[in-house]
């Protein structure tokens, strides 16, 4: 009986890495969502001199993605990101007339987003990126797009951990990453000694698989994508204590690109992509697909 269930397990296990290294054969399952036909506007027709006209005039759109959360930004062994994240990205490039196999995905870890939105290094970035105030200073933000909850991962056999307050009592070691919003949230409730940041959320994960940390936190369903991929060794203790509606974040003060992208949001909610986006991404482990939130004003 336990032979049998050990292989059981195991079989699950390797199931999961072919399908997180894309060498299953069944693209639609890889943890990173196997990726939808997005509409491609050729037509599309754009004010002269507006981001929106020089990006089709180009034919090509840099986006900044996170390259190691599953269901959200998971590069891929053939060196393209899926998720959820890219899948929005790839509706937006579509309004303008960019075919997906004509986007450039770069890499953008939570610390840089600002920086390289600012250099001009992407065009915007769809990253798991709160819209907060002090974020507002340097970038402008469409969206929302998606509204998380910050929440708590840990070893699968830790019954001590069950939400934030219980964080400092325990003394646990709590993981989360620079720049990111649940590294500043997190030190309401741990000491800083306490608290180690890396710049990419797989090293948090790598850190409680060995034990270095009792604790990873930050968006649930990044965490829930960990989960996922940690084939039974991790759990969310699932009490969200915060709200992180997500936006895309462009050049400060780019208004009409940003109304233009709350219209292709609008636009991908009505005519059913952003559910099918959602379904074919974080919707395979989060089933319920989520409504397009109220967008914000653009400024
Ligand atoms: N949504 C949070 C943030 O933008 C956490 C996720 C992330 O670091 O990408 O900071």
């Amino acid at each position: 009986m336990r032979g049998k269930r050990i292989r059981l397990v195991t079989g699950l296990a390797t199931a999961l890495a072919l399908a997180l290294t894309g060498c299953g054969g069944g693209g639609g399952d890889q943890l990173g969502g196997g990726g939808t036909e997005v509409t491609v506007d050729q037509n599309a027709q754009f004010e002269p001199g507006t981001t929106m006209a020089n990006l089709k005039q180009q034919g090509t759109i840099r986006i900044g993605t996170k390259f190691d959360q599953p269901l959200f930004g998971l590069k891929g062994l053939d060196g393209k990101p899926q998720g959820f994240d890219v899948e929005i990205g790839k509706i937006i490039a579509g309004r303008l007339g960019i075919a997906p196999d004509r986007i450039e995905w770069v890499e953008a870890p939570s610390k840089t987003r600002e920086e390289i939105i600012e250099q001009g290094r992407v065009d915007m970035v769809v990253a798991t990126y709160t819209i907060n105030d002090a974020r507002k200073q340097r970038i402008s933000f469409a969206g929302p797009y998606y509204e998380a909850g910050q929440d708590i991962m840990v070893r699968s056999d830790d019954n001590r951990i069950t939400g934030p307050e219980s964080l400092r009592p325990t003394g646990a070691k709590v993981c989360s990453v620079t720049g990111s919003t649940p590294a500043e949230e997190i030190k309401k409730y741990v000491d800083e000694a306490n608290l180690v940041l890396f710049d990419v959320y797989s090293k948090c994960a790598d850190a409680l698989r060995t034990g270095q940390v009792q604790a990873v936190t930050t968006d649930n369903v990044i965490l829930l994508g960990l989960v996922e991929q940690s084939g039974g060794q991790f759990k969310l203790v699932e009490k969200p204590f915060t709200s992180e509606p997500y936006g895309i974040g462009i050049k400060k003060g780019d208004v009409k690109f940003c109304e233009f992208i709350n219209q292709a949001l609008t636009q991908a909610s009505q005519d059913g992509s952003y559910a099918k986006a959602w379904q074919a991404t974080a919707g395979k482990v989060a089933k319920q697909t989520p409504p397009l939130p109220q967008l914000d004003p653009c400024s």
